[in-house]
């Protein structure tokens, strides 16, 4: 129980952390993207503006409109002196493009002053799609505004400088967040010290309680015994009240003997404290027992196990145990001429043990509550059959320990079926 909340603790802690860390990531992302967006910017607008002033704008005589000259002569091809640029093209105010021979600008229907970041298409699908940054900027003939300039840039140094970023990000973020897992892992162990040891405490001051309150019950009760052994007189008072004291000290007895065994047999088996155990043999055995209690209430008791042996690790002892508390409840809670089945099958190594039932069921809101220790359905129920409500909670403990599942299915009227679901672990040369 604890080293599960220790793990959850760790668990919790790493998944806030994460959260915080991979937000951080995208923020920090975000803000270098536009950063490196700006700075390219920057650097595209003032080499396009000492770019643009490198040439002239001459009037064509005749046709009335501008040319691209460089150095006194037309610019015959507008992929001519591009300077770094992946193209450049020139527009006039009514945005069809200005005079050069062999020109492949297009005429724009949008000249939009500002920066774009534009993808050519023509690309193979699996080639990473580059990018492109294209600013438009408006050319001055003298004071005239003459039109418009288009020139494109290629991003790959910037998508580079990112794709590194977020190569870094994507190792650093996981890397950061295991090492995060085991820093909460360690603190969750450090924050459950205090509790582990309350936890402890407590245990250990069930298990001497209930072991020091064994002896003077046990007094009790052979008093009790050897008083109701002697003559008495005529009246039947004292000997009703003899009998009052032995049952009620029997039922201490068991009370003690259940809290005891709670107490100490918390958490998982040490497997080396576990036995191979020939488990159909042991339901047999069972079964056979529990016919002779059935006999009295007129129960049927059914076994439906496979006619192969199967072994697997376990505490016989505690195993037993948790079988026969299903069973008691099963024979306890079925009325006469009822029926409890006792059926084991196995299935993707592991076994499953039924207890099933044609009793009385127990309602669906109880259900979920019905291991909880001291939980009885309805005390009007089980009062007259002696029960504390440890008996399923010992059962589930038993489980537990030996790394398995206990659930139940049960319909009020009808019946109940307990199953336990137990691994098959490999079985080495222990006897
Ligand atoms: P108890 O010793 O009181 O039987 P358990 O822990 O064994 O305590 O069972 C808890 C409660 O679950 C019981 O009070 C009983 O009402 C209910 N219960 C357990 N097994 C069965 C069953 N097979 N059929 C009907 N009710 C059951």
């Amino acid at each position: 129980m604890l080293t599960r909340s220790r793990r959850r603790l760790a668990y919790l802690f790493t998944l806030a952390m994460g959260g915080i860390l991979v937000t951080f990531a995208f923020v920090v992302y975000y803000f270098l993207v536009r950063e490196r967006l700006r700075g390219f910017d920057l650097t595209l607008k003032n080499e396009t503006q000492s770019y643009v002033s490198e040439f002239k704008y001459p009037l064509e005589k005749g046709e009335g409109q501008y040319r691209v000259e460089f150095g006194g002569t037309p610019l015959t091809s507008s992929s001519d002196m591009l300077k770094g640029f992946e193209f450049a093209c020139w527009y006039n105010t009514n945005k069809s493009p200005l005079k050069i021979n062999d020109n492949i600008c297009p005429a724009q229907d949008l000249v939009k002053p500002g920066f774009q970041t534009i993808q050519f298409n023509g690309y193979p699908a699996n080639y990473q799609q580059p990018l492109f940054r294209q600013i438009t900027s408006s050319i001055q003939n003298g004071n005239n505004k003459i039109g418009y300039i288009i020139v494109a840039k290629s991003l790959e140094p910037v998508q580079e400088k990112l794709a590194n970023l977020r190569f870094y990000l994507s190792m650093g973020v996981p890397t950061t967040l295991g090492i995060v897992g085991i820093v909460g892992w360690f603190l969750g162990g450090v924050a459950m010290k205090p509790t582990k040891r309350s936890y402890e405490q407590l245990q250990r001051f069930t298990a001497d309680a209930s072991h020091e309150l064994r002896a003077p019950v046990a007094a009790i009760l052979s008093n009790a015994q050897v008083g109701l052994l002697a003559p008495v007189d005529n009246s039947e008072l004292p000997r009703q009240r003899l009998e009052n004291i032995v049952d009620i000290s029997k039922s201490m007895s068991a009370l003690i003997g259940n809290l005891l065994f709670l107490a100490r047999h918390e958490g998982r088996l040490n497997t080396k404290d576990l036995r191979s155990v020939e488990i159909i043999g042991l339901l047999k055995n069972l079964s056979d027992e529990y016919q002779l209690i059935a006999k009295e209430k007129e129960l049927n008791i059914i076994a439906e196990v496979p006619s192969q042996e199967i072994t697997l690790l376990a505490d016989q002892d505690l195993l037993q145990q948790a079988i026969k508390n299903l069973l008691d409840n099963a024979c306890k809670y079925t009325p006469e001429g009822g029926t409890v089945k006792l059926k084991a099958f196995s299935q993707m190594r592991r076994i499953s043990i039924q207890i099933i039932d044609s009793g009385i069921g127990i309602p669906a809101e109880d259900l979920p509550n019905i291991f909880e220790r001291f939980y009885r359905v309805d005390s009007s129920r089980t009062r007259s059959s002696g029960g504390f409500g440890l008996g399923l909670a010992i059962a589930q403990q038993i489980v537990k320990a030996h790394g398995g599942e206990i659930t139940v299915d049960s319909i009020v009227g009808e019946g109940t079926t307990f199953q336990v679901c137990l691994p098959l672990r490999k079985v080495s040369n222990q006897t």
